[in-house]
C-alpha cells in the first residue's frame, strides 16, 4: 500500500492505542490497527479500527452537547407517534426523524423548540395538524 498523502511506498502495519480528545472529555481506543507511512507520519486505520473511530468520535460529540437525538424519540414515543407521522404533522420529510434520531444529521433549532414544547403541552399536536 502506498501512503495516500506523500505516495511513499512504506507502508508500516502497526497495533496503537489512540486516544480522542474533544470539548475536555477524552476517551482512548486500545489495539487499533493501521498501515502508517514511514516517511510522514500519515496512517490508514483498517475497517474495523475506522469504524470504532467514527463510533467513537460520534460518542464523544454526543456527550459533550447533549443527545437532541435521544431526546427527540422519548418524546415521539411518549407521544404515541411513528417517525413518518411525526414528520407529517411537521412538515418535513419522511426519513428527517429517522436521521435526528440517530444522530445522522442535526435538527433544526426551532423544531427542537417546537418539540419541548409539544412536549410539555400534548395537547398543542392536536393544533400543529391543524396549522
Ligand atoms: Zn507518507
Amino acid at each position: 500500500m502506498k501512503c495516500p498523502v506523500c505516495g511513499h511506498p512504506d507502508m508500516v502495519k502497526k497495533v496503537l492505542d489512540e486516544t480522542l480528545a474533544y470539548g475536555g472529555q477524552s476517551l482512548t481506543l486500545h489495539a487499533m490497527h493501521g498501515e502508517f507511512c514511514s516517511h510522514c507520519g500519515e496512517g490508514v486505520w483498517d475497517d474495523e479500527s475506522y469504524r470504532r473511530y467514527t463510533e467513537a468520535q460520534a460518542g464523544l460529540l454526543r456527550s459533550v452537547k447533549g443527545d437532541v437525538g435521544e431526546d427527540i424519540r422519548r418524546i415521539r414515543k411518549k407521544l404515541n407517534l411513528t417517525q413518518a407521522e411525526l414528520a407529517s404533522v411537521f412538515g418535513v420529510g419522511k426519513m428527517a426523524f429517522s436521521r435526528y434520531e440517530r444522530g445522522e444529521s442535526r435538527p433544526p433549532a426551532p423544531l427542537v423548540k417546537l418539540l419541548k414544547l409539544i412536549d410539555r403541552h400534548p395537547d398543542l399536536l392536536g393544533e400543529m395538524r391543524n396549522v
